[in-house]
């Protein structure tokens, strides 16, 4: 009896970085995909009109869908994305979600919630039991919303658990993988029904353009999601989804060598005394410390940081800090001392060598 010949077609989600999405390996084909700058098409064609598809969209959403394993669909920024799929929930129906969410997902929520489009339970994402409780006591709920890691407490949601639950009682499930990434997370595998992701930070990655998608494996759910991007208009550029294109082309790498740093500024940060916790959920490249001295010991670090930069959003290949409290918009429950970190590829003594001079700057503050 021989073996099975090893599938070589397989690839692995390094190679599907580097080469989904591109021409076809024909000669005088350009490698990369164009950036295709164009309104109006001739007609009689699948495309006709620029709010309705572009090829520079085809190539993105062909890469990432291939990494997610679905189908990609390309929006002008990750709420663009967010609001359409929240879109999706009938007048007057439930939506659950964690109170630890993305601040702009809570807000898009409460937003909706006001003007009596829907109703949203904020839920303890990591807390199973209450999750499943929460869907099973709102008989209206039609979509559960996860978030994991969620941004920034960095709490971790049992994504199939939840997910088969959820279809129990016929609820749809989202989950935003902007934190995770396709390379550290698959949810469509995990079982959700649609992915979310604001690929202004690591898919991008370069802190420089703003772009959203949205993952399916459903062709009904595509062509529901397709339209509201048709009718609504969140379209992206063609020139900022080329940009988040050629960013995914090095995902891996950057993820890589940020995890690794993150991984070990998360170790040396918890035996310094001027840290109350830290949080890291043990992949990804975002660290969360929790000061000892609170808001103001967070606010001089972010001021006393020279290399590290005091700005907000997240995954570029430059880290970055902000004390997330420093928004009205965020949950009262995040402590006010708690700086989430946006660790980049830079070397990692650097980045230490800064944080550990900015901390030693606030021990007295916390005396
Ligand atoms: C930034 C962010 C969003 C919103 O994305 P934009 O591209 O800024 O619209 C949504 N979810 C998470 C987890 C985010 O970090």
């Amino acid at each position: 009896m021989s073996e099975p010949a090893p599938d070589r077609t397989h690839r692995r989600p390094a190679t599907i970085a580097v080469t989904a999405g591109r021409p076809a390996h024909e000669p005088d084909q350009p490698l990369n995909a164009p950036i295709t700058m164009a309104s109006t098409y001739v007609a009689t064609g699948d495309l006709e009109y620029g709010r309705y598809g572009n090829p520079t969209w085809a190539a993105f959403e062909e890469a990432l869908g291939a990494l997610e394993g679905g189908r990609a669909l390309a929006f002008a920024s990750g709420m663009a994305a967010a609001t359409t799929v929240l879109d999706l929930v009938g007048l007057g129906g439930g939506v659950v979600a964690p109170r630890h969410a993305y601040s702009g997902t809570v807000m898009a929520l409460a937003d909706l919630e006001m003007r009596e489009r829907l109703h949203a339970t904020l839920v303890d994402i990591a807390d199973t039991d209450a999750v499943i409780a929460a869907m099973q006591a709102d008989e209206d709920c039609a979509l559960l919303w996860i978030e994991s890691p969620t941004n920034p407490a960095l709490e971790l949601a049992d994504i199939p658990a939840l997910a088969a639950a959820a279809h129990e009682l016929g609820i749809r499930v989202v989950v935003d993988n902007t934190f995770a990434t396709p390379l550290r997370q698959q949810p469509l595998s995990l079982g959700a029904d649609i992915v979310v992701h604001s690929a202004t930070k690591y898919i991008a990655g370069h802190s420089d353009v703003q772009l959203g998608a949205i993952v399916v494996d459903d062709e009904e759910v595509l062509s529901a999601l397709k339209g509201r991007r048709d009718l609504v208009g969140a379209i992206p550029g063609p020139f900022e989804t080329w940009l988040a294109l050629r960013g995914l082309r090095t995902l891996h790498v950057r993820l890589d060598r940020a995890e690794a740093n993150a991984a070990e500024l998360a170790r040396r940060l918890a035996d310094h005394p001027a840290i109350e916790e830290v949080r890291y959920p043990g992949f990804g490249a975002i660290v969360a410390p929790v000061l000892k001295g609170g808001g103001p010991a967070a606010d001089l670090l972010a001021h006393d940081v020279r290399l590290w930069v005091h700005a907000t959003s997240l995954g570029g290949v430059e880290s970055t800090l902000e004390r997330r409290r420093r928004w009205k918009a965020e949950a009262a429950t995040i402590p006010e001392g708690l700086v989430r970190l946006s660790v980049g590829i830079e070397d990692v003594e650097d980045l230490w060598d800064d944080l550990d001079q900015a901390l030693a700057g606030i021990a007295p503050v916390r005396a």
